[in-house]
């Protein structure tokens, strides 16, 4: 058995597959109970509580909203089911939504929030993304914020701004937050960033690790001036953009990278697989 550490702040590595709109409820039942019994000995103690003490590699799935009650349901107590989306309000005229409250009532854990696919096609702006934050920390859910710039973004040099005004606005946005959950205590912070430049998402041209940790550390920063610096130290910053079986290890060993959001490489369970034995190897070796 390979056991991880988590880094800085008591972060503990957390890869998680974004399924986006892909499989049948069969074949994502299937494939969940094979990720869940390839994934069990990574926790080192098959229980999820172990993660929170400070022990493993967590590990979640984020499949269709249909299937989220079901998957819920048959997925092992180590292994994580979020949702893509979540509405605001708690209930309402708002056709075909759902809110926090309806996914913790079928154990959902938390959910994606602004995915740039949302962001592009959806219309979802860092305002939205930021009621959505909002409801799913009231209601006791976690928080995937997803932001990163385009390739026209980044050669116009503004990375930096394009990175402040996505985490500043949706934190102002949200209002009243209790930051408290993520001071250094493992495993208890219930917000996460994904940085996924757009670029890379489903590209094939993955960012290199420089260029991860570099923007990593750059939100960070934003987050330390927009919460305080102990509480930026304790919320995981994932990367998404093209990962794969064979460069997470370059992502995860980055100081400021707690992990990965994977769309592609996450849809055979074969390589999703791969993934977390590449993530659990390269975090085993280091010392943090
Ligand atoms: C994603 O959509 O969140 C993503 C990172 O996709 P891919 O891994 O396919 O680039």
């Amino acid at each position: 058995m390979q056991m991880s550490h988590p880094k800085a702040g008591g972060r503990v590595p957390f890869l998680v597959g974004n399924w986006k709109m892909h499989k049948s409820l069969a074949e994502a039942n299937a494939d969940l109970i094979r990720i869940g019994a390839a994934t069990r000995t990574f926790d080192g103690h098959a229980h999820p509580e172990s993660y929170r003490s400070g022990s493993g590699l967590r590990v979640a799935i984020a499949p269709v909203a249909l299937h989220l009650a079901d998957l819920a349901r048959a997925t092992p107590r180590h292994l994580d089911i979020f949702a893509q989306n979540v509405h605001w309000e708690s209930k309402g005229a708002f056709t075909g939504e759902h809110s926090a409250a309806m996914l913790a009532d079928v154990h959902v854990r938390g959910s994606l929030v602004a995915h740039s696919e949302r962001r592009q096609l959806f219309a979802e702006t860092n305002e939205t993304a930021g009621k959505k934050i909002k409801a799913l920390l009231d209601g006791g859910l976690e928080v995937i914020y997803c932001v990163g710039e385009t390739a026209e973004q980044r050669a116009a040099g503004q990375l930096k701004a394009v990175l402040q005004s996505q985490i500043h606005e949706a934190i102002r946005a949200a209002g009243n937050i209790d930051w408290q959950t993520c001071l250094p205590a493992p495993g208890t912070c219930r917000f996460n960033i994904a940085y996924e430049p757009v670029w890379a998402i489903g590209t094939g041209l993955a960012a290199t690790e420089h260029e991860a940790q570099e923007a990593h550390a750059l939100i960070r920063a934003e987050l330390a001036q927009a919460t305080q610096a102990s509480i930026a130290e304790g919320i995981r910053i994932l990367y998404g953009g093209s990962v794969k079986p064979e460069n997470i290890a370059n992502f995860i060993k980055a100081p400021d990278v707690d992990g990965a959001l994977v769309g592609g490489a996450s849809l055979s369970p074969e390589s999703f697989e791969a993934l977390c034995q590449a993530s659990v190897r390269a975090l085993a070796v280091r010392n943090f």
